[in-house]
């Protein structure tokens, strides 16, 4: 067995953040945590960007989509919510774009993409269902994105509809919300079921096993110890706990 020891910023950090407008974001990420895409201006926490480019490359998308979105400061954020109640007033806005602090956009863990056509709209890109833009979607969550806003959520997400929003959660998690048809709000919740001290979720996914729990953190320094040689990941839900995935 292995001790392994949490901050209780750790709650704040990692690719199943929860951010919403019932939960801001604490923790702003750091900038050398953030690069730009291949051959664009737009940028993404490191990893979520070299998991994009790989799936984007394994579809052979070329050219044929673009990031239209993806890391925002603050300011940036606070400026879009601006300039869109401005121009498309109060409803448009609040159906479509995150208050400042509310916004996935600001933790680098989400991307905006179009089929490159133009014009591109900038707050509603178009990515229909089908060609190449449901290419991506059929192998999206094998590579660790959910589209983050499905239709028919609304009421837990807070967010219409957003076809072109991806949201990188990781493996094994997109592929497990996908066979249930949870948003992130519903998944978090039903990890809490598989808490520390009981029983753990146990899931099978093209032929690699994993085990997950839940474990709610302490107001300092939260402690546990896990079977030493397994690798595992550790993720905070932005509420009160983190997520283990332990790779078996
Ligand atoms: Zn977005």
């Amino acid at each position: 067995m292995k001790a392994a020891a949490l901050n209780r910023v750790q709650v704040h950090q990692g690719s199943l953040l929860l951010v919403n407008r019932n939960h801001p974001l604490q923790c702003t990420i750091p900038p050398e945590q953030i690069r730009p895409l291949e051959h664009s201006t737009v940028s993404l926490e490191r990893k979520t960007a070299l998991v994009l480019e790989t799936l984007l490359s394994t579809i052979g998308s070329g050219s044929s989509i673009v990031p239209v979105s993806g890391f925002r400061t603050h300011k940036e954020q606070e400026e879009i919510y601006a300039s869109s109640l401005r121009d498309h007033g109060e409803v448009f806005t609040r159906n479509y774009v995150a208050l400042p602090g509310c916004s996935e956009h600001e933790t680098g863990l989400a991307i905006d993409l179009a089929l490159n056509r133009e014009p591109v709209d900038f707050i509603r890109p178009y990515f229909p269902e089908d060609g190449i833009c449901g290419r991506f979607r059929s192998k999206a969550a094998s590579y660790g994105f959910i589209q983050r806003y499905p239709k028919g959520k609304e009421s837990l997400t807070g967010i219409a509809p957003e076809p072109w929003h991806f949201r990188y959660v990781g493996l094994p998690h997109a592929s497990i919300m996908n066979s249930h048809g949870f948003c992130l709000e519903e998944y978090l919740d039903y990890l809490m079921q598989f808490p520390y001290e009981g029983h753990h979720l146990e899931v099978r996914i093209e032929n690699k096993s994993f085990e997950i729990f839940y474990l709610k953190a302490e107001d300092d320094v939260t402690r546990l110890t896990l079977p030493g040689y397994l690798p595992y990941q550790v993720s905070g839900d932005n509420r009160e706990g983190f997520i283990f995935t332990l790779w078996r």
